[in-house]
């Protein structure tokens, strides 16, 4: 996968060369490109932000060096990326979006500072891509840099080969099918006992199966005290009698085909 990255400050994704995201990047399996959104700014003082329409307080990204920036990284006859765009105001970040992602052969990503980026940006580049305005969460960031640390983080481990083991994909909370709206429960290593405190015995059992429903009730416990809201996105008839049950201690009964709080 190649994926643009534009930023004022370009030194903000150096952590993309260290661990899992480094090594997929010297392995070839991610072709990462970053570019600095001065290179499109002329001027003596390569400017990128002007007095916002309207009054306000605070800077807005002039639409320009976008427009140049978005041309040269995306010219017509070429191949088209995905433009990603974070932004409080976009749709979630999800882990189903992060899948998605996974899939396309090119992102590229523009990373806001100040107040944003003047909006006829996104709409003019619409015209000519695909094009998200995607938010990492109900709070506001300083700059999109972190954001797409963020997202790049959880796309690139998605590839094919980018972890040891893919299995582990399949079982992390959010996961696409069985844990698409369940969080993963608890996780040991050794020793057994530590200060104390032994780890679960079935664990050591060696029943694949009792182990595999110890994880899922755990899963949904863990859901039911941290993320309730995430319950009501289960799909009632995936549930089982003895998550109806589990479910049901925790204090969220299924009845019938609707989950009561
Ligand atoms: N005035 C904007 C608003 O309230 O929507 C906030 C701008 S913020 C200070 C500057 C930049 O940080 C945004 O353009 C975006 O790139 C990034 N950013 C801030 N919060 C974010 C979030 N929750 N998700 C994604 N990007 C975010």
């Amino acid at each position: 996968m190649r994926i643009d990255i534009v930023s004022i400050f370009p030194e903000y994704f150096a952590p993309l060369e260290v661990s899992l995201l480094g090594k997929a990047r010297r392995n070839g399996l991610l072709d990462v490109h970053l570019h600095d959104l001065r290179e499109w700014a002329h001027d003596r003082h390569r400017t990128v932000d002007d007095t916002p329409y309207g009054g306000g307080p605070g800077m807005v990204m002039k639409p320009e060096p976008w427009g140049e920036a978005l041309d040269t990284l995306a010219p017509a006859g070429g191949e088209v990326p995905r433009l990603v765009v974070p932004t409080p105001s976009g749709r979630p970040f999800t882990q189903a979006l992060a899948t998605r992602y996974a899939a396309e052969p090119r992102l590229l990503f523009a990373c806001g500072r100040y107040e944003g980026i003047d909006s006829r940006v996104v709409e003019e580049a619409r015209t000519r891509m695909p094009v998200d305005e995607v938010s990492l969460g109900d709070f506001v960031l300083a700059g999109g840099e972190v954001a797409v640390l963020v997202m790049v983080e959880a796309v690139g481990r998605l590839l094919p080969g980018v972890l040891g083991n893919a299995d582990s994909v399949a079982d992390d909370s959010f996961a696409p099918g069985a844990m698409e709206s369940l969080l993963e429960g608890p996780v040991y290593t050794k020793p057994p006992v530590w200060r104390e405190r032994p780890i679960p015995d079935i664990l050591l059992s060696g029943h694949h199966g009792a182990i595999a429903r110890w994880r899922r009730d755990e899963a949904l416990r863990r859901t039911a005290r941290n993320r309730p809201e995430l319950l009501a996105r289960l799909d009632p008839d995936a549930l089982d009698a003895h998550d109806r049950k589990v479910l049901a201690e925790a204090g969220f009964p299924v009845r019938g085909e609707d989950m009561a709080h």
